[in-house]
């Protein structure tokens, strides 16, 4: 816990004087600590970078030399030329923030105006003294402030239907004999560099449980803000802000931000992954919702479309990519290719009014189908001669078809034959190891969801925007891949991250 403000404010050196030794030395190491995260966070992050926040993602910076600031914090403390080149870039970056899209910061806001009847009264009392560190008696104390929270309980068992419940929340200052007076504050979450602007506290309106609900209401069953709000009004009679459902979205992010550390490492470690990518604009500009899906995870990266973000996603990767053509994936060795693509491009060439086209198709059809049953009777029981041996004269046939059709005035026919010569391995890889999968229906089928929202809401607005969403998306299908609720695990880790603790690890 940090020293707060007023406790602060209230040392000096005539109240150190007063101290002994022992209390001193507590104190001093409560103000080393608290100077030293001061420092910190005056010295990193992407406020004072010239960069754009999205562009220092986790997997960014795995790679290649990370920014200044942080080489200078992993150093183990900042040089004294660095401090100043990091204070001199902060002042510019401060001054010109990038206008954000909704409210502005110091705009004025539309108050909450319900009051509610509450439930139940919290009491937070300080238990020591900030200064001296002598246990504070609560006899003694005075509330100082307080606010109301209104948060939902649902699926009790035995009971049905949601209820919103409301605490009211009062804080307490005690007076201590050595003269410092502690107030009892409100928890306060550690942000995220790559989620500037949300902050994670204890002090709001709307509780964990709620939060998870408005999370859900958002993304697993896509309604806008609006939408959210009279729902909210007019079934459960809350009348919450736009601005307030916004901020509990991102607030709810910022919460399971660090889970993407655990997705990413085990991504590195699965044995099959499956990958693909959407379009997904972003204020206008054409960026992709990228989805990496192994047995157990599912990890989402709003991005460009190059081949940095497969690189560093699966740098140290060591397991079978089955993947669309997209030349991204081309550089990965273990890779996989999806056959349902290349059987609809053959099945268009088949009833084409080409004749060329339409001879072409067929043989590429049958083959695919030859094979395709070849590798499910393998799955079933190893076959006698390995599948590559087996069907090497057909095999063989396919590829001089392929070759003969390349530079084909039929363009279609030209692309198929073109696709079939420069991804042969990885297209064929799979009759070498038969139980391997054949279709990238997997990223598919998580895509989906995702594609229907970005039709509702066209995509996103900021990049911070494309962060949420993808984190929210990654943890909510981790979850329910793993058949836990993700609106229970959200419950919990907004409530500890809003007391400052740390992410609970995802549902096993
Ligand atoms: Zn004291």
């Amino acid at each position: 816990m940090h020293l707060s403000e007023y406790s602060l404010r209230q040392l000096d050196p005539a109240y150190l004087d007063s101290l002994d030794e022992a209390a001193l030395r507590a104190l001093s190491v409560q103000l080393l600590d608290d100077l030293k995260e001061a420092r910190d966070r005056l010295n990193q992050g992407p406020d004072n970078s010239s960069r754009p926040p999205s562009s220092q993602a986790l997997w960014e910076r795995k790679n290649g030399s990370p920014p200044e600031s942080d080489a200078a914090v992993e150093d183990g403390g900042l040089k004294p030329a660095s401090v100043k080149t990091a204070l001199v870039e902060t002042i510019p970056a401060k001054t010109t923030p990038a206008r954000t899209s909704g409210k502005q910061p110091g705009a004025p806001g539309i108050g909450r105006t319900q009051v509610f009847q509450a439930h139940e009264v919290q009491t937070h009392y300080p238990d020591r003294c900030a200064g001296c560190g002598r246990p504070l008696e609560s006899v003694m104390a005075v509330a100082y402030t307080g606010f109301q929270a209104v948060d939902l309980r649902w699926n009790d068992p035995g009971r049905l239907g949601l209820t919103l419940w409301v605490v009211d929340h009062r804080y307490y200052e005690a007076p201590c004999p050595c003269g410092h007076r502690t107030r009892a504050e409100a928890g306060q979450g550690k942000g995220e560099p790559l989620l500037s602007g949300i902050e994670l506290s204890e002090w709001r309106l709307v509780g964990p449980g709620l939060a998870a609900l408005i999370v859900a209401l958002a993304l697993r069953f896509r309604l806008s803000r609006a939408r959210i709000q009279e729902f909210l009004a007019e079934w459960l009679g809350l009348k919450l802000s736009i601005g307030t459902i916004h901020q509990t979205i991102h607030e709810a992010s910022a919460a399971v931000a660090p889970a993407e550390e655990e997705l990413v490492q085990a991504i590195l470690d699965s044995d099959l992954l499956y990958a693909d990518e959407t379009s997904w604009p972003e204020q206008g500009q054409p960026l992709w919702l990228w989805v990496f899906r192994s047995l157990t995870i599912t990890l989402y990266y709003v991005a460009g479309r190059g081949k940095e973000l497969v690189n560093n996603v699966l740098d140290g990767f060591a397991g079978w990519l089955m993947s669309d053509g997209w030349m991204a994936y081309r550089d990965y060795p273990r890779r996989l290719r999806c056959w349902a693509h290349l059987l609809r491009k053959a099945r268009g060439l088949a009833q084409s009014c080409d004749r060329e086209a339409r001879v072409f198709g067929r043989l590429v059809l049958s083959t695919m189908e030859v094979l395709m049953g070849a590798v499910y009777a393998a799955r079933e029981g190893p076959p006698l001669v390995d599948l590559p041996t087996h069907y090497a004269s057909e095999l063989a046939e396919l590829r001089a078809a392929c070759t003969q059709r390349q530079g084909s005035a039929h363009n279609k026919t030209h692309a198929l034959a073109v696709e079939f010569l420069n991804d042969w391995d990885a297209i064929f890889q799979v009759l070498h190891h038969p139980q391997l999968p054949l279709t990238n229906n997997e990223a598919e089928r998580a895509l989906r969801h995702w594609v229907i929202l970005r039709k509702l809401s066209l995509g996103t607005r900021t990049a911070v925007g494309s962060r949420v969403v993808a984190l929210l998306a990654s943890v909510i299908d981790t979850c329910r891949q793993r058949g836990h609720s993700p609106w229970r695990y959200l419950e919990r880790v907004i409530a500890d991250r809003r007391a400052g603790l740390p992410l609970a690890p995802l549902p096993q």
